[in-house]
């Protein structure tokens, strides 16, 4: 089988810092991690190598300290590495993102199933997984918490839903996000390790992927990030302590002030 995981850098910290000339995440300084719900989606996919056999290979889209994760990815047990990375790509939002990553899967001569996390704790939008699989014009599936059975070329699997479960029959090549719900990421090994240290880096740049600059990065991306702030905490808030009545007619009053 060949799997591929896209993998996201984020700022270790719910701390988020803007730069207010840019309206962007201050990322200088901050350390870097794998983003959280993506160690599920690696471990999901050396899983299904460990049962189909095959490779993983794990792909970011990002500045060139992304080699950091990619190399951890090798350390958790994925076989190769793929980055891309140009200025060019800076300033990408999901579209530009999920198309820039759908041209290098793309050129990947195979590939059975393609592995994202639920979500980026920074971006929170969910979107790139759905976006490269519109791109690729393949079908996908969001936040599966089972891998119940792969055979013939199609997949079996359990999406999470409020109530329970749907049970899902798709054919591959396809995509799937992951929830946490799936399994227990595994911990960096030494051999590991040892093997983050020589795997090869390939990376991919924007004219490696016969990618025109007005389709890709700030100029590609529909939606412009206007202002990013953190929401002043108001600390002093209305305490009641009074007949339920009572209370529900001052939530009720309340309510409608705030409808006006
Ligand atoms: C605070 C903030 C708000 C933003 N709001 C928006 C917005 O409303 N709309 C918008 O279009 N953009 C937005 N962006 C930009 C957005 O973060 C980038 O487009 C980003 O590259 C992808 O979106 P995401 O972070 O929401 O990822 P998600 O779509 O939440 O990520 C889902 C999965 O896709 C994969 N993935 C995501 N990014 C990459 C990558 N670079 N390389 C490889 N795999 C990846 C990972 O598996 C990840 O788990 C925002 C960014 C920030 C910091």
């Amino acid at each position: 089988m060949n799997i591929l995981v896209c993998i996201k850098q984020v700022p270790d910290t719910t701390e988020i810092k803007i730069d207010p000339k840019t309206n962007t995440l201050i990322r200088e300084g901050v350390e870097s991690i794998i983003n959280p719900f993506d160690l599920y989606a690696i471990e999901e996919a050396i899983r299904l190598k460990e049962q189909f056999g095959g490779k993983v290979t794990a792909i970011s889209m990002g500045p060139p300290q992304v080699e950091s994760a990619l190399r951890e990815s090798i350390a958790i047990g994925v076989d190769e590495i793929l980055l891309l990375t140009d200025r060019k790509f800076a300033g990408a939002d999901t579209w530009a993102t999920s198309l820039t990553l759908a041209a290098a899967i793309r050129k990947i001569d195979e590939y059975d199933i393609i592995l994202f996390g639920q979500q980026a704790i920074d971006g929170d939008t969910a979107q790139v997984g759905p976006g490269v699989a519109a791109h690729l014009g393949i079908p996908q599936t969001g936040f599966v918490k089972k891998i119940e059975e792969v055979k013939d070329s199609r997949i079996i699997l359990q999406r999470l839903m409020e109530d329970g479960y749907d049970r899902i029959d798709m054919p591959l090549p396809a995509v799937i996000t992951v929830v946490k719900e799936i399994n227990e990421p595994r911990l960096p090994s030494l051999r590991g390790k040892r093997n983050a240290k020589k795997a090869e880096l390939r990376t991919r740049t924007a004219a490696d992927l016969n990618l025109d600059e007005n389709e890709i990065g700030l100029n590609g991306s529909p939606t412009q990030v206007i202002k990013i702030f953190s929401p002043d905490l108001q600390k002093d808030g209305e305490k009641y302590e009074l007949p339920t009545e009572e209370l529900v007619e001052i939530l009720y009053n309340k309510l409608k002030e705030l409808g006006k």
